[in-house]
């Protein structure tokens, strides 16, 4: 085993999700979650050597959490941490690659807690109290919009005034950049193709959906924008939606800008129109007993999927395959063949066999031979992290 360990950190408003991670191993040395923080359940659950353990955090919050993780994590490294790798949503427009903490970097990261106000800070929370746990060791942030930089302005503006892109930062910035960056990589390996000369496009269907264009290793087009709302039918995301429907609903039932925005982001996707889950599996149980709901909500994911990936076809010169990832991506065989169904033009085909035996982490081919390339490939944002956060901190030795 090589002797370089990075630790993850994902730190959301009540958890931090986090990983350590060994650049010679496969399977991480130890992967956990803290949930509940500053709440009596808080709790820290955690896995190594397959094995399961479990510690109550006495209503710990972030500080006290990762008080308790930080020890564990170099009693399982044997001391030999080199580094942090922090997960941060939104690194605006000055953020294009992995970087350094530092204190611009902090203060980008302030800065854009307006564009995203659930996700900034915590993040930043989880980066100043590891920073204060270990001062000494490189902390590296690696940013959900960094990888969709690369979009050229055709795909990035939004046709509003200009004044609001120049003064006000409103554009589209696009998210999951990380698992889009992994995912075309490994896709790309997995076909025998160079990355940098290779074209993809990418779902990455989880509670937050998003697809992607990749070419050439470079994102240039992708569902989400200013926010993770745009796009996609989600789990509880309406993706989009008139423009207008804002206004409509205020006037005509007087609902303020906080309603619609509960409303569109948590009460929406899946679960509006389902009314039952927004958990693809139930869904997917529902309709097979005929829960006519679950079966128009599946319908729409798939419809409104395969749209998006047609569109983002326009940012493609070529089609080296369509690779799907996220829990639903990697693990349900009919979201992938109903999408697939609905995009007749690009002669797509599926493997039956191979498109049901790509579940649970297994990756693969599921196209049928002589039609374009499809696969699966389970995406890996902690091993992206790690890699990435390694890759800067050898870079600045
Ligand atoms: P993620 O956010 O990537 O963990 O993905 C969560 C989504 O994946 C939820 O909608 C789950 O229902 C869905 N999912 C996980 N396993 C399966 C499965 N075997 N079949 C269908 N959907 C699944």
């Amino acid at each position: 085993m090589s002797d370089k360990n990075i630790l993850v950190i994902n730190s959301g408003s009540s958890s931090i999700k986090f990983a350590l991670v060994n650049d010679s191993q496969d399977e991480f040395l130890l992967e956990g979650l803290a949930e509940c923080l500053g709440s009596p359940a808080a709790v820290v659950n955690w896995k190594q050597n397959d094995e399961k353990k479990s510690l109550l955090l006495d209503g710990a919050d972030h500080t006290g959490a990762l008080a308790k993780i930080l020890p564990l994590v170099q009693e399982v490294a044997q001391g030999k941490l080199t580094g942090i790798g922090h997960r941060v949503v939104h690194g605006s427009a000055h953020v294009t690659k992995a970087s350094m903490i530092t204190p611009d970097v902090i203060q980008v990261i302030k800065d854009a807690a307006a564009l995203a106000p659930l996700h900034n800070p915590p993040g930043l929370m989880g980066i100043e109290v590891a920073q204060t746990i270990y001062p000494d060791l490189p902390h590296v942030g690696v940013f959900d919009t960094a990888f969709h930089q690369t979009m050229p302005d055709y795909a990035y503006r939004y046709a509003i005034p200009e004044h609001l892109y120049t003064g006000h930062h409103i554009r589209r910035y696009g998210f999951h950049g990380t698992s889009h960056m992994y995912v075309s990589r490994k896709g790309a390996e997995m076909a025998g193709l160079p990355v940098d000369n290779s074209c993809w496009l990418v779902a990455h269907l989880g509670n937050g959906c998003s697809t992607s264009a990749v070419v050439n290793g470079e994102s240039r087009d992708t569902s989400m924008g200013l926010t993770p709302l745009e796009g996609l039918v989600m789990g509880t995301r309406s993706g989009d939606v008139d423009p207008s429907l804002h206004s409509h609903l205020y006037r005509t039932l007087g609902w303020d800008q906080e309603k619609v925005e509960t409303v569109l982001t948590k009460e929406s996707g899946l679960l509006g129109v389902s009314g039952l889950s927004n958990d693809m599996r139930t869904l997917i149980e529902a309709s097979e007993q005929g829960n006519a709901r679950a079966t128009l909500a599946i319908e729409i994911f798939c419809y409104r999927l395969a749209k998006s990936l047609a569109s983002l076809s326009c940012a493609l010169p070529k089609l080296d395959g369509l690779l799907f990832t996220g829990g639903i991506g990697e693990n349900a065989s009919l979201i992938r063949r109903k999408t697939l169904e609905h995009m007749p033009l690009f002669n797509f085909k599926l493997d039956d066999q191979a498109n049901q035996a790509c579940t649970r982490g297994v990756a693969g081919k599921i196209s049928a031979q002589g039609h374009p390339l499809v696969m699966v490939v389970p995406t890996n944002e902690e091993r992206q992290i790690a890699n990435e956060t390694l890759e800067l901190i050898a870079a600045n030795v």
